[in-house]
């Protein structure tokens, strides 16, 4: 089926990925474009989007993302996105606990900002405490054994506020968004006569909506409507925190790099809003198996209205997170070493076991149906971009990377066990059960 710029087109997932596709779409002159989300409010609760800010780096080991994050930094100091680009400068450090897997990553990615002819005129070399400080004279910690880089030409964006803005002026722009639990929120997608052509969608409420397209952009919800996801994306999630600052504090640090020791975690320059400085630890995340009702399938506890296991995890991160976040903290901040972690959670988001997107037809569905998916922890900063992808992989018909194709089949990249073999990141993923017995055991202890 060839699609024109009338096609009834629904977008499932109003995170960045789904509003970026409507933004461009709309762009292109598509006129008939409808987004559902399960939220009343955008950005979701359930979107990884929704944080106070992510990086925007150009820098992999690998030039295709390269260039796409160079284009993506180009973009986002243009028009509707520039509002929420900070071009802060990256950090990037190894610190003195880091392994081999971290010190060949790192020097991979150090190789890559020093030899590419547009990153390089950015990068300062830093190779002792002392020259890290002289590009960040806040980080007042040991910093023991660090040495790293400054990239000035990356940054981050406002992730939330981007979400939010952005689909505020698609609705401006003639975008329909059904949103809440009841009416946004998909129960299923229709087929069609024998399941080969997606025709809609039947939301919460009961109601069938009828769309010659569907493009499904659910995060790490994307096996909950699509099962055969599941084959090869596993939902996962990474702890986030913050710590709250004083108006003084937070403008001490105004203006800091991002700081991201690739073998401990990483921080931005506090929020001059809430003065809430976020931070995050590095490791290879927690998946849901055995909490999800599908076989073999990764999936957030709500995906599967489990509400109770839900709880069971909100405003909590695992200790293991906590004393790594504290090491970052010690040998950079050690004034903020000490003080409690707030807004705590944990951030789902689509895995796979090479961190390439999909960004395809689901096969044999007569290309009725999109699927965005597998963003593998690195998809905010394509958020500017991403929607030129899939108008060209509905124009042209095909996917044209075969990186982002949908996967041939469960080997490709399926299971629980992917370990500290999931590309850029250390240690062994676990489960989110793991989690909750924690918890539990630490709330009994503290009890007793
Ligand atoms: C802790 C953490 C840190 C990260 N840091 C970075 C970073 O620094 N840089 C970077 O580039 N990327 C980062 N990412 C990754 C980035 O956030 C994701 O790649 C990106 O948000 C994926 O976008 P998405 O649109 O696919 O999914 P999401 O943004 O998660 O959106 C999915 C949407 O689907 C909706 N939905 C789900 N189920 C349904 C349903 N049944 N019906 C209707 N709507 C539904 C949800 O409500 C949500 O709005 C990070 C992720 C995490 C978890």
């Amino acid at each position: 089926m060839a699609y024109d710029t009338s096609t009834r087109i629904a977008i499932v997932g109003g995170g960045c990925w789904g509003l970026s596709t409507a933004y461009h779409l709309e762009k292109a002159g598509y006129t008939d474009i409808t987004v559902f989300d399960r939220s009343s409010e955008l950005p979701s609760p359930q979107s990884a989007a929704n944080d106070l800010n992510k990086i925007v780096r150009a820098q992999y080991a690998d030039d295709f993302y390269t260039g796409l994050g160079l284009e993506a930094i180009a973009e986002w100091k243009q028009g509707d996105w520039a509002p929420y680009f900070h071009q802060t400068g990256h950090l990037v450090m190894l610190s003195g606990y880091a392994g081999e897997k971290a010190q060949g990553i790192f020097e991979d990615a150090a190789i890559c900002s020093q030899t590419n002819a547009s990153l390089s005129p950015h990068i300062s070399e830093l190779d002792s405490p002392e020259e890290i400080r002289q590009c960040c004279w806040q980080l007042t910690g040991d910093l023991a054994h660090f040495r790293g880089y400054l990239n000035r030409s990356e940054g981050y964006a406002s992730s939330a506020d981007a979400v939010k803005g952005i689909s505020a002026k698609l609705a401006k722009r003639g975008i329909r968004f059904v949103l809440g639990p009841d009416k946004g929120l998909v129960k299923n997608l229709v087929y069609a006569g024998d399941g080969r052509r997606c025709t809609g969608v039947r939301t919460r409420d009961g109601t069938t909506h009828s769309f010659e397209l569907v493009v499904c952009a659910l995060g790490a919800y994307g096996a909950s409507l699509v099962p055969k996801l599941g084959q090869f994306c596993v939902a996962r999630c990474w702890s986030v925190a913050h710590v709250q600052l004083t108006v003084e504090e937070c403008t001490i640090l105004r203006g800091i790099p991002i700081v991201n020791a690739i073998d401990l975690g990483f921080f931005f320059e506090p929020d001059p809003e809430t003065c809430l400085l976020k931070i995050t630890p590095l490791g290879a995340g927690y998946s849901n198996f055995s909490g999800t009702t599908q076989t073999n399938t990764s999936l957030p506890p709500l995906a599967s209205g489990d509400i109770g296991q839900n709880k069971a995890l909100s405003g909590y991160i695992p200790e293991a997170d906590e004393a790594q976040m504290r090491r970052l903290l010690h040998q950079t901040l050690p004034w903020l070493a000490d003080r409690p972690f707030v807004h705590k959670k944990m951030c789902w988001f689509s895995d796979t076991v090479d961190s390439e997107y999909c960004i395809d037809f689901v096969p044999n569905t007569d290309r009725s149906l999109v699927v965005l998916s597998g963003d593998s922890g690195h998809g905010f900063k394509m958020m500017c971009i991403f929607g030129k992808w899939v108008r060209e992989l509905l124009e042209s018909g095909r996917q044209k990377h075969a990186r982002w194709t949908w996967r041939k089949g469960p080997g490709d990249s399926q299971g629980a066990d992917w370990g500290g073999n999931v590309s850029w990141r250390f240690g062994e993923a676990s489960e989110t059960g793991d989690i909750v017995k924690e918890r539990e055991a630490r709330t009994a202890k503290s009890s007793s």
